[in-house]
């Protein structure tokens, strides 16, 4: 009977790796869905090509269980982007593919799914409404798509590197349109959809008559299917979605668009720990399909390539409409005269927020930090409200009486007294975005005061409410973390204020003054979208540091210069984009069991040339859930010496892992973000 090689979903370093042989009697080709028997269960598969070097299958084989063949199978650039991925993220085939499909399938036999393609299949796209009318191009969006309609231009990644306001959604519009023009689809990939609907909106009007779907992570199960599915059989014309979303089978894709590629969430942060954006660029490569990455503020490792003309840069430096950017304005906090009074806002601050409200105009205020206080403490016998699971403190909730863990989830009701001395007096140290709302406001009362965190928008549609209230003007003074700092295009907005970013500037990470000026230089850009008001938009920071180079380039609006003082001292440091990284995760439920396996494989990788073994150390926050978390760095400078490195010790710290009772799971991130 003829037999097919199947990627199954174990991972690459348990004992099953690679792929499995199967009978069939069908001739199945490569990436047919289907089922087979595994040890007692069946499992799902897709038929995968049989590598050249692999053994002849045995002559006895388990046969299929089940062929999902009213499927059309997954392409073979779909194919080649998973063995990519699998291979450069060190994880197995099997396990990236059925990963990133969606779980609905593997829930459906054949007649289901075959019904649910006929209903696809009798889909109408919708009624074509009349071409909106389209805005007239700006002088450096007109040149930017000049050259992106260049042929040929698109063989390298192109960077659209447009300040905040200076229209790259039209840019992406109008390439997408070109794409569609061509028969072709386009894949936009943004990084929070929720946040943006706008986004999704514009799409939707600009191209009536067009299907156009989502792939994001808050979609039902069945939407999530459906909306695959669109994309697999070629219906859809534009897909729009979140990381996930690079996966999506596209057979005549044309195009990917990847918003704000400097956004940390194109990496994934569990199982196959892949960066989207990078996965974009792949796929475009290998698909022969252009690349446009857009950012006011593009990763430095987007940057160094633009430096040694792997992209192609094209600039926008205008704001639509002409105006200008937001003036910067420090406040140095040492001048402050001082005060036994908590200080919530610095006095000239204040005014100018007053001054907004007077107008009419409207006020962000960015607090990177959720709740009421970050801890709670007790004068008398200094506790202070630790989670007992994680190694952080538990977040006070004022609203809902609560103290929560924000790594673990762990909610309780505030004690009244202190737990260890009954102390009736407990007071919260410190200021989330909670605490600021309510000294907002008692300063100004007269003020609508807003919130925006992950708790004020927990529930359904409260985010889309929050927004709303906003651009109706029913909100003066709008509080709240980096969600508002993304993609938002407030009408009304003539003032941000950063009103602690300090924390930023000293941690170890070596990545966080990049994120920290990212974040800063997209606050800013909410403010002054409108022309007629940009002229008096500002950008404020509260800072004990002011004459942080950060603060210099920010207020010039010179990513460029920030961008070079960075990456010189990265190339220093021999970091990327200057090396390559993989962090070695180790879990267990006591370090010292984490440390232990980690400095044996820490040995074992010594017999390898090339790469530096940096010692086992603790992550931020070690403990979380009760479990211990150790992490070794391995650098190189060659990305090919480190992956040759990574594929032939990893397999062999299954042996090591049997050797420490008591770990919970190791796992590897390539190209890690936090560290
Ligand atoms: P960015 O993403 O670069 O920050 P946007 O794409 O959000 O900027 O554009 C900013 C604003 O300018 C939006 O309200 C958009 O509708 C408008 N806009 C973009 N291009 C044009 C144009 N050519 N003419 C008029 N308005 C435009
Ligand atoms: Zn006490
Ligand atoms: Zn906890």
């Amino acid at each position: 009977m003829p037999s097919v090689a199947v990627a199954v979903e174990t991972p690459r370093h348990s004992s099953v790796s690679g792929l499995l042989d199967y009978a069939s009697e069908q001739t199945l080709p490569p990436g047919t869905l289907l089922r087979v028997p595994l040890g007692r269960r069946d499992v799902p598969g897709l038929v995968w090509e049989r590598r050249a070097d692999a053994p002849p299958p045995p002559a006895e084989l388990r046969p299929v269980t089940l062929a999902l063949t009213a499927l059309p199978p997954l392409g073979a650039d779909w194919r080649a982007l998973v063995d990519f991925a699998a291979a450069y993220y060190q994880r197995g085939v099997g396990e990236l593919a059925l990963a990133v499909l969606p779980p609905e399938l593997r829930k459906l036999d054949d007649t289901q799914l075959a019904r649910r393609l006929k209903r696809l299949a009798s889909l109408q796209a919708p009624p074509a409404a009349a071409e909106p009318p389209r805005p007239e191009l700006s002088e450096e969006q007109a040149a930017a798509l000049d050259v992106l309609a260049t042929p040929g231009v698109a063989s390298r990644p192109v960077l659209l590197h447009g300040v905040t306001g200076s229209g790259k959604t039209e840019v992406y519009l109008r390439a997408a349109a070109a794409a569609l023009a061509r028969g072709e689809q386009a894949l936009v990939l943004v990084p929070e959809i929720n946040l943006t609907p706008q986004l999704e909106a514009r799409f939707a009007e600009r191209f009536p008559g067009r299907l156009l779907v989502s792939l994001h992570s808050a979609l039902t199960p069945a939407q999530r299917l459906r909306n695959w599915l669109l994309a697999h059989l070629g219906r859809a014309d534009l897909v729009l979605g979140t990381r996930l979303a690079v996966f999506a089978s596209m057979p005549r894709l044309g195009l990917i668009v990847v918003d704000e590629e400097h956004d940390p969430s194109f990496k994934q942060q569990e199982g196959a720990r892949y960066s989207a954006r990078d996965l974009a660029v792949w796929r475009g490569h290998h698909a022969g399909v252009p690349v446009l990455l857009g950012s006011a503020t593009p990763s430095l490792e987007t940057w160094q390539r633009v430096q040694e003309g792997r992209y192609l840069r094209l600039p926008m430096t205008q704001r639509i409409g002409g105006g200008a950017m937001p003036r910067v304005r420090l406040v140095d906090m040492n001048l402050l005269p001082k005060t036994n009074e908590e200080r919530v806002l610095a006095p000239p601050l204040l005014a100018a927020i007053e001054e907004r409200i007077a107008r009419g105009e409207q006020s962000l205020l960015l607090l990177n930090r959720r709740g009421y206080a970050p801890v709670l403490h007790c004068g008398a016998c200094a506790w202070k409200s630790g989670c007992p699971h994680c190694s952080a403190w538990r977040v006070f909730h004022k609203l809902d009486r609560t103290l929560k863990c924000h790594h673990c989830g762990l909610s309780e009701r505030v004690p009244r007294a202190c737990p260890d001395c009954g102390n009736l007096d407990i007071s919260p140290i410190g200021r989330g975005t909670e605490k600021l709302q309510e000294q907002l406001a008692q300063l100004l009362p007269q003020a609508r005061i807003g919130r925006l965190d992950a708790d004020s928008t927990r529930g359904e549609g409260q985010l889309q409410q929050q927004l709303q209230a906003v651009h109706a003007g029913d909100v003066d003074v709008l509080v709240g973390t980096q969600m508002l700092a993304k993609g938002h295009d407030f009408r009304r907005v003539t003032l941000v204020a950063a009103v602690n970013p300090d924390g930023a500037l000293f941690t170890s990470d070596f990545r966080a003054p990049e994120r920290l000026f990212a974040l800063l230089m997209q606050a800013a850009g909410r403010a002054g979208r409108d022309a007629a008001q940009a002229a008096r938009s500002e950008m404020w920071i509260q800072t004990w540091h002011p004459t942080h180079p950060i603060f210099t380039a920010l207020r010039a609006h010179d990513y460029a210069a920030f961008a070079a003082a960075q990456l010189a001292e990265r190339q220093a440091a021999g970091l990327p984009p200057f090396a390559s990284l993989a962090l070695l995760r180790a879990d267990a439920r006591s370090a010292e069991v984490a440390a232990g396996f980690l400095h044996e494989a820490s040995a074992l990788a010594q017999a390898y040339a090339g790469v530096t073994v940096f010692p086992p150390v603790p992550p931020f926050v070690s403990k979380v859930a009760d479990v211990e978390r150790m992490q070794m760095l391995v650098e190189s400078p060659s990305r090919v010496t480190l992956q040759r490195m990574l594929a032939a010790w990893l397999p062999e710290l299954n042996a090591v892992r049997s050797r420490h009772k008591g770990l919970l799971r190791w796992a590897v991130d390539i190209d890690p973000l936090a560290i």
